[in-house]
């Protein structure tokens, strides 16, 4: 009897460990769907999780295309697939929650919002190592069948209730997998613009934005404000390459080196920009606590500030004065942690409407699951904008 086959994955064991190691290929259970992976995206999540600690080893990779190789009979009506019915050899991008649908979160907020739900599973990240309490709803343990359960790894494992889009014949799958980080700058600009009344004007065709932080995020941010035709874009950011990346992509009309500049040379510069008054909306995707308080400063009366960059370095501090920049601006802050679905179809439009955007740009390392420790090691390079995992070159 033949053995059964065998694919590779990285395999994180915490503290900045990674192991290639072998694991048999899963056949697809009638409700589900084994992908032959394609690309996987190197996120700011896996860069934060490496040197952490784990308590079982795990793939980690939540950004994924893949092409079909065995599905069950039933995983078109399991699946919530978009661009579908699918079969084998279609490729595919995930959504990488699964949310149990029945909770408190899912009924409040609609089943397959992310953050809220008390028994998610997230594909390529150990549910615990996001301290949003709940319970893991499939363990992410990747000695435990079907073992591919991250995107560092040849195949993936795809669950019922999963939500995926059909990728078309013309979107290589570098391009598709942009779809997640994507959906976070997509969901940031739709809090800016979502009006609570009639008195509050942010974000329209002659606001002025600041986006404050040029990794992905912030440079996929001022891609969709640009293209949503905002009069001015403004990217602040302290590496050179993310900057000109970021501008380049966006067409900003101006970037702010914050290496070169003072905190309040920075706030009088975006000043200057809109006759004195302060800009109208402030993205704020830099993991500087600091960032927030500039952010605040930075933004006119009744301008909005979306805080998208602090979400994971919890426990530190910042003062700030409320009355002046918060009740005396009557500033509007919303904090985003949550995705959907919903802003991830909305990405996945965007991506294919803007063909001409050269996305594939925003990878600075390109690398082959050997070198995926290396690319991990590479995060806080100068160079670094983003990494992707690529099978393209496999047998
Ligand atoms: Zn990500
Ligand atoms: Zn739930």
């Amino acid at each position: 009897m033949a053995a059964l086959q065998q694919a590779r994955a990285a395999v994180w064991g915490g503290g900045r460990t990674t192991e290639i190691r072998r694991f048999p290929i899963p056949t697809a259970e009638e409700d589900g769907i084994v992908l032959r992976v394609d690309a996987a995206g190197v996120c700011g999540t896996d860069g934060h999780l490496f040197p952490q600690t784990t308590s079982y080893p795990a793939i980690l990779g939540h950004e994924v295309t893949g092409t079909i190789v065995d599905m069950g009979a039933k995983a078109n009506r399991t699946i919530n697939i978009f661009g579908g019915p699918v079969s084998v050899g279609d490729r595919v991008v995930l959504y990488p929650w699964i949310t149990c649908g029945k909770c408190d979160g899912c009924l409040t907020y609609g089943s397959g919002t992310c953050t809220v739900c008390s028994n998610s599973f997230v594909y390529g990240i150990p549910y615990e190592k996001l301290g949003l309490g709940g319970v893991e709803g499939i363990s992410s343990d990747a000695r435990l069948y079907p073992h591919f359960k991250g995107g560092f790894g040849e195949y993936l494992y795809v669950y019922p209730e999963t939500y995926m889009w059909k990728i078309p014949a013309d979107m290589p799958s570098e391009i598709a997998v942009l779809l997640d980080p994507l959906a976070v700058a997509v969901r940031a600009i739709e809090l800016a613009i979502m009006s609570p009344g009639v008195v509050e004007e942010a974000f329209t065709t002659s606001s002025t934005v600041v986006i404050m932080g040029a990794g992905p995020v912030g440079a996929l941010a001022a891609i969709v404000a640009r293209e949503m035709g905002v009069e001015r874009v403004v990217i602040t950011g302290g590496r050179q390459t993310r900057l000109n990346l970021a501008a380049e992509l966006s067409q900003a009309d101006a970037t702010i080196d914050i290496r070169t500049t003072t905190a309040d040379e920075r706030i009088r510069q975006v000043r200057d920009m809109t006759g004195g008054k302060g800009v109208d909306v402030v993205i704020q995707c830099a993991n500087v606590p600091d960032a927030f308080v500039e952010g605040l400063e930075m933004i006119r009366r009744m301008g909005t500030l979306i805080e998208v960059g602090n979400m994971v370095n919890t426990g530190h501090e910042v003062a700030i004065d409320p009355a002046r920049l918060i009740c005396g601006k009557h500033a509007r802050i919303i904090g985003m942690s949550a995705n959907s679905a919903k802003a991830f179809d909305k990405a996945f439009h965007f991506l294919k409407r803007h063909r001409r955007i050269p996305f594939e740009k925003l990878y600075t390392h390109v690398c082959d699951l050997d070198g995926l420790h290396q690319t991990l090691s590479s995060m806080n390079d100068g160079d670094y904008m983003k990494g992707l995992l690529t099978f393209k070159d496999r047998g």
